[in-house]
């Protein structure tokens, strides 16, 4: 039955196969000899198939358990350095014609403002953005025909790109808006999207048509083939992720490796990120009313299996999850988090008082982003604003084909440093810009090949240039 070439999301997440997943997991959770010998091939960093990862997530041998945690940590060093990549959250509109039981958006919650921006106030935002220094968006919105057309997801893209307000640009737009048309997909390509983000909830099929009871996105299927739709259209990144809380988190795990799987076997490049959300509070959601909840050591161990399954694949953490969790995850695989984030619509320009207020769920990390730039440094991470990899065409299979060879260093690293260093100009407090001088000396000293251009990259920064990439 499973079949991860087929084009039928029944054949490539099989509920068959992650049963016996489950099962072959189980069975050998202490199973010294398997165990090693998953491990062995993971120390290769060349990724695992979803039964071996599956194993190493049901694990119950301490000492085992630590060494992948260790390793998770060590492909994270191999493959990302000490890179983290920053974005906001954009909220378009929450009008929507779901049913999702999880999400404060749905049709029949009536007391929760509803509120569409228009053109004029996403510059309104978008300047309050680019104001704070973020140079990467993510666009959410919620599904609804009438008042979110695809023609009003353009319209905003092509908005947000336009807008050059002092030294600030949004240089990549990401798009999370819910499954649609391959026609649609293509428009989205042509706007000049960089990521196509749709999390699949919950791969379990009956526990998804029950959660989400009404509208489009009902339809299981349809959902679960939007990442093929949208490389139909031409999206070459598309990012994973369901919400964990919703089904078991051992189903979830198994499903969405096989849904990599098959993205790898249909279009030779498996997915470009996998975000790790969380149910929280929101509106009228109660996360506690979800009884598949998991806690923060199950999260850190998923984390770390994902990072040693698919080494390849960038990793995201929202501010749906605290300061301290976030730290934890870091280390473990993340190579991207928000920071700053509002998750009401039109609540970066103009914050709301609470009652007043139309976010999606609660945020736990509710530091600026100046704060957590400097936290970043502080903990020996480089903050990067780069998007660069979009800007030059390193998407899909050729960015795959450079980050499976480790190569992708020699970009990162030099564009992680520019960027940062736009940010300590153009932005930073003037603590943050004290440590990130000191981390860029550092850093530029490890760099090998292209240390002197940097240097004067640097230099021409510092003159009021910008946007400088590899
Ligand atoms: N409406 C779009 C769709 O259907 O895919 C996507 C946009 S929605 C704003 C982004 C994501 O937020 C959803 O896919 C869901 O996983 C997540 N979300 C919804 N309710 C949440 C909650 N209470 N806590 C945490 N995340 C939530």
């Amino acid at each position: 039955m499973y079949n991860p070439k087929s084009n039928s999301a029944d054949e490539f997440i099989s509920h068959e196969e992650i049963l016996e997943t489950l099962k072959y997991a189980e069975e050998n959770k202490n199973n010294k000899e398997i165990l090693n010998k998953i491990l062995d091939k993971a120390k290769l960093a060349k990724g695992l198939d979803h039964r071996e990862a599956s194993v190493l997530l049901a694990c119950e041998d301490e000492e085992l358990n630590k060494e992948i945690f260790k390793l998770a940590e060590q492909i994270k060093q191999d493959y990302y350095g000490n890179r983290i990549v920053l974005f906001a959250p954009l909220y378009l509109s929450n009008y929507c014609v779901n049913g999702c039981v999880y999400c404060p958006y749905h049709q029949k919650n009536k007391h929760i403002p509803r509120k569409k921006l228009t053109q004029e106030e996403i510059k309104k935002e978008v300047i309050a953005l680019q104001d704070m220094g973020h140079k990467r968006l993510a666009i959410e919105a919620g599904e609804d025909p009438v008042n979110n057309p695809i023609e009003y997801i353009l319209d905003s893209i092509k908005t947000i790109y336009s807008i050059k307000h002092k030294n600030g640009a949004i240089r990549r737009v990401n798009v999370n808006i819910a499954a649609t048309t391959v026609e649609n997909y293509k428009k989205l390509h042509e706007a000049g999207i960089g990521t196509y983000i749709l999390f699949q909830e919950t791969y379990d099929k009956e526990r998804y048509e029950k959660l989400h009871p009404t509208g489009p996105k009902h339809n299981y299927n349809y959902h679960t083939e939007a990442m093929d739709r949208a490389m139909q259209g031409g999206i070459d990144d598309v990012g994973l992720g369901v919400l964990y809380g919703l089904s078991t988190y051992k189903y979830e795990f198994a499903g969405l490796l096989m849904h990599a799987e098959h993205l790898e076997a249909v279009f030779g490049v498996g997915p470009h990120t996998i975000s790790l959300p969380r149910i929280k509070k929101a509106d009228d959601i109660d996360p506690n009313a979800f009884e598949n909840g998991i806690d923060d050591d199950t999260f850190a161990k998923i984390a770390a299996c994902i990072r040693i399954a698919v080494p390849y694949t960038g990793m995201i953490i929202s501010t749906r999850e605290s300061a301290q969790c976030r730290e934890r995850l870091l280390n473990l695989g993340i190579s991207q988090i928000s920071g700053g984030s509002k998750t009401s619509v039109g609540g970066y320009f103009q914050p709301m008082p609470e009652k007043e207020d139309s976010a999606q769920f609660d945020v736990s990390d509710r530091r600026t982003l100046d704060e957590v730039i400097k936290w970043l440094m502080e903990l020996g991470y480089l903050p990067s604003f780069c998007t660069a990899c979009y800007g030059s065409g390193r998407t899909g299979d050729k960015f795959m084909e450079i980050c499976k060879s480790q190569q992708i260093h020699n970009f990162c690293q030099p564009n992680a440093i520019m960027t940062l260093k736009e940010y300590l100009e153009d932005y930073a407090s003037d603590e943050t810009k004290k440590v990130g001088e000191e981390l860029i000396k550092k850093e530029l000293e490890q760099l090998t090949t292209v240390k002197e251009k940097v240097k004067e990259n640097l230099e021409k920064i510092k003159n009021g240039e910008r946007n400088f990439k590899f």
